[in-house]
Parts: structure tokens; sequence; C-alpha cells
């Protein structure tokens, strides 16, 4: 039941397509882009209720799976918002949620390669829990927020510890752009699954990040300083959440660069968040 937008071997495009018994069906005719089928199903979907007669299928071999975003879209993420990484990275626990934004050329699809760009030593992984936005929302309150998310995925919020402040005078800013948005640096996938298997409560889900097999962030989502529907009223307050959008709602403890562990090529990343999926990718030096 996974919503993923992939592309078949040798051909240019990504398209929205289901994954379902092992095959992915191609939708795209129906739904030519994620937004329209978050359109269609906001209160969640089923393999019954989307595929039908005459779609194509590929093998899950044959394909190439993409971030499950359309180019464009809005990708908001949410900074310290776990307590115990708040401490970590020497902040304070924030009183409002701290959002910043990624842009779609700065994503990458699951098994797609997190490139260490030339301007930076110090790319560190943030494993995530990530929520996809159903219907357009704008002033949306608390208690009906449930409504607006349709689907929950993983993102990697690789980030650039380097390039994360900037000295101004008696001030230290944070530089979002230079150490988020880096191109080709954060994966996201591996698709997006229904909010309602999870019971509609997308806030008792159990997260790991592995690098190179090895344990190094294990959270629970129950433990965000505000949670998703906490977002959803913060983020709609202040700008329009459209269909397909996302918000990432901030790494648990247990990041890489504050005990000094930063990407370097030949690593291997692995997101899983129970009930979603495992986000796997390898690093790579940009070489472009
Ligand atoms: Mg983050």
């Amino acid at each position: 039941m996974q919503l993923v937008r992939f592309r078949p071997a040798g051909d240019p495009a990504f398209r929205p397509g289901l994954v379902h018994e092992g095959r992915v069906h191609d939708i795209s005719a129906r739904h030519s882009t994620m937004a329209r089928f978050m359109e269609a199903f906001p209160a969640g979907w089923s393999a019954k209720e989307v595929l039908k007669p005459g779609m194509a299928s590929h093998a899950q071999n044959d394909v190439e799976l993409g971030a499950p975003v359309d180019d464009g879209a809005n990708v908001y993420l949410v900074g310290a918002n776990y307590k115990k990484h708040a401490l970590e990275a020497g902040l304070d626990v924030p009183k409002i949620p701290v959002i910043f934004q990624k842009p779609t050329t700065a994503l990458v699809g699951p098994g797609g390669a997190i490139r260490i760009p030339a301007v930076s030593t110090q790319m560190d992984y943030e494993g995530e829990l990530a929520v996809v936005i159903g219907r357009r929302a704008r002033l949306v309150k608390k208690a009906d927020a449930p409504r607006y998310v349709a689907g929950l995925t993983i993102c990697n919020d690789v980030t650039a510890r380097d390039l994360q402040w900037v000295e101004l005078g008696k001030h230290r800013i944070v530089d979002w752009f230079s150490s988020k948005c880096l191109d080709r640096s954060s994966p996201l996938g591996p698709g997006i699954v229904p909010l309602a298997p999870a019971g509609g409560d997308p806030h008792k889900l159990r997260l790991t990040t592995h690098l190179n097999g090895e344990l190094m962030q294990e959270g629970e989502t129950s433990l965000m300083v505000f949670n998703v529907w906490d977002l959803v009223e913060f983020c709609s307050a202040r700008v329009t959440l459209n269909p397909g959008d996302v918000i990432s709602t901030g790494t648990p403890f247990g990041v890489g660069g504050f005990r000094k562990i930063f990407l370097k090529a030949g690593d291997t990343l692995r997101v899983e968040i129970g009930g979603v999926g495992a986000l796997e990718n390898r690093v790579e030096k940009d070489s472009s």
C-alpha cells in the first residue's frame, strides 16, 4: 500500500505508483502527481480503491524510486523537536516550533546516494518521521489537524554541521540554507503509507538510525516537543499547506556530529520507523 514515486529503467520522469503484492503499479494515468493523489485520498487509501484494470505494473527491481514528493513541493522541517537532541546540540528546548524548509533539489530517493559536496567536511545524519499533507490547510486548529494529514514517510535530514552557524558581530544565526539545502543530500521515502493503519496516531512509533550497521539513534515519536497536530496548527497559521507537502518532525537524540562522527564516502545509513518502512542510502563524494 506504499505510495511511491518511480521511473522504469531508462525513463527520465518519475511518476506516482502503488506498491502492491511485490509489484509497482503505474497509477499516473489517473493520478498524475503526488498532490493529485493526496487530494483524491486525503483520508487514506487501499489497493482495492486505487488499482484499476489495465494499469501497467513493474517488478520492483526494474524501477528506480524517487523521493515521494512532487518537484517543487514544500518540504518543511522542525529543528530541535526532541528534548534530548536539543540538549546534545547545546540548545535550549524551544518554546515555539522552529521551522525551516528544504528544496526538493536537496532530496534523494530510497537507495540513492547521499552526496557530500565540496563545501562541507562535516555532513551528519538526522533520522526523522515525516508526515504528508492530504488537504489544503490554512488556519487549522490542533483538534482538526488529524483530518489534514494523509500519510507518513521517513526523512533523513542530512545537515552540514560546519555550515550551520554564521557569526554576525555579537550575534550567531543559523544558516539553514548552507547546512540543510545542499543538492542531493537528504533522503526521503521509501514511500508514503496511509496514516490510518497506524491507528491515526503518528506518536507511538519507534525510530532507529543505523550507520554502517551500528545503532546510532533510537527514539519514540511520543517524545516530540511539539507533536504533529501542534505543527500543523503552527505552520498553517503562517503558510498554506498544500496536498503533497511534507512536514518532517525533527530528529531524536543520537546524531553523529556532536560526538565528532561525520559521514564519509562508502558509509551506509538506514533509518527505520515501525509501520512506515526503512530508508536506506549510501554516501558518496559529489564528483559532478
Ligand atoms: Mg532535522
